[in-house]
């Protein structure tokens, strides 16, 4: 029989919540690029100060006290923060795997040789497209790609296993021949091909970027014959194919569960269960006034969507609840203004509809890249004063 909502019992236990095993520090919202399709909130113009140095060392060794094993140095492009090199050092004495998650902006020689030294494990860096123009016109910058290129080589020169992330979409998919091929010359050991995800910037911007099912398709299919011929090469490159979930009929386990393995810490210090979240009608606690013990476990933010007992239907009586979760509660809010509601990518959603309009208008949209709204402070400024 169905759960009604009225008999708890037959909701499956809260699971123990899990340890925060990797902690995502966005250093700064500032950045010179101005992606359309950037995952930064919408208003993050207005949002508070920038935490100090000293303060980034006390959340770091907190979050390492309570189990986090890997820090992500990510933003805005984390390399505008000149402590950067101080802040790894403290990462990797506290005894966390570290990632700088960078566009290569602002990235030198120099700095790659200190972040070196200061012990960093590894950089991402990614990059708009493979061709110059497009990747320019994308990023906003008329040098980006050229010093993309440098950078990559000189990660490689200071012998980092390297991954290159590019977020494909409708404008750049269709030259994922290419872009495989510019990876495979620079020598990358991984590539993230992965599909803009619709939050942030690229929800803003999704009728232009959303790709159509055949483009999907078609790239998959040219990733897995080059995985086949890296193979037969010997070589180690590997291809990661990241499909945007408006073409699943089943939603992500999003953040492999609330509050469950992912902390991420904003700029100002705000603490969030996905970085994603911000956006929420949830009132999210702050390192500045709590200690992240508090944050994690007791929180009213943290625990807002840990277990079943939150969910109406058709999540509350669905044998699906623990594989998902529900799905994505920024997904819902942004599609159906009700976080709690069923993510709208599962077809068992009442709000399914809604995906498969997009999917629609993915077939007939025709926006060019500088038809879009790009990510810059200016437009921040006016989205955030509405
Ligand atoms: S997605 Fe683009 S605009 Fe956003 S932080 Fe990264 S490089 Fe900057
Ligand atoms: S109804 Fe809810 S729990 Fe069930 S599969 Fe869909 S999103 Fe997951």
């Amino acid at each position: 029989m169905p759960n009604t909502g009225s008999s708890l019992p037959e909701l499956p236990p809260t699971p123990e919540v899990g340890l925060p095993l990797w902690l995502l520090a966005e250093l700064t919202y500032r950045c010179p690029l101005q992606c359309p399709y950037c995952s930064n909130p919408l208003d993050f113009a207005a949002q508070g100060q920038e935490l100090s140095t000293a303060q980034w060392f006390k959340v770091m060794a907190q979050a390492r006290e309570m189990g986090a094993a890997q820090i992500g140095f990510s933003g805005g492009e984390p390399l505008v923060r000149q402590d950067l090199a101080e802040l790894i050092a403290e990462a990797r004495r506290l005894g966390y795997y570290t990632n700088l998650i960078t566009s290569g902006i602002g990235l030198t020689e120099a700095r790659i040789a200190a972040f070196k030294q200061a012990g960093l494990d590894h950089i991402q860096i990614s990059f708009q497209a493979s061709d110059e123009q497009v990747n320019n016109l994308l990023a906003g910058s008329r040098k980006a790609f050229a010093q993309k290129l440098e950078m990559a080589r000189a990660v490689k020169a200071h012998g980092y296993p390297m991954v290159l992330n590019f977020v494909t979409h409708r404008h750049n998919i269709d030259k994922i021949d290419r872009i495989i091929e510019l990876c495979i010359a620079l020598d990358a050991d991984f590539v993230e091909l992965a599909t803009c995800q619709f939050y942030g910037w690229a929800h803003l911007n999704r009728v232009g970027l959303l790709p159509t099912r055949d483009q999907l398709e078609r790239a998959e299919r040219i990733t897995n014959e080059y995985r086949d011929k890296l193979k037969t090469e010997g070589n180690p490159c590997k291809l990661i194919f990241v499909t945007p979930d408006y073409y699943e009929e089943r939603p992500k386990a999003c953040m492999n569960g609330w509050g469950n393995l992912f902390l991420t810490i904003t700029p100002d210090g705000t603490a969030l269960p996905c970085h994603g979240a911000r956006q929420l009608p949830v009132q999210f606690p702050n390192v500045r006034e709590h200690d992240l013990r508090h944050i994690w476990y007791e929180s009213f933010g943290f625990n807002r969507f840990r277990g079943y007992q939150w969910m109406p239907e058709p999540c509350r009586s669905c044998d699906e609840k623990e594989k998902d979760f529900g799905g994505c509660r920024c997904q819902a809010f942004m599609l159906t203004g009700d976080a709690s509601n069923a993510d709208p990518v599962c077809a068992k959603s009442p709000d399914h509809g809604l995906i498969l309009k997009a999917r629609e208008q993915a077939q007939s949209a025709d926006l060019a890249i500088d038809q879009m709204t790009f990510r810059n402070e200016r437009n921040s400024r006016v989205i955030a004063r509405g």
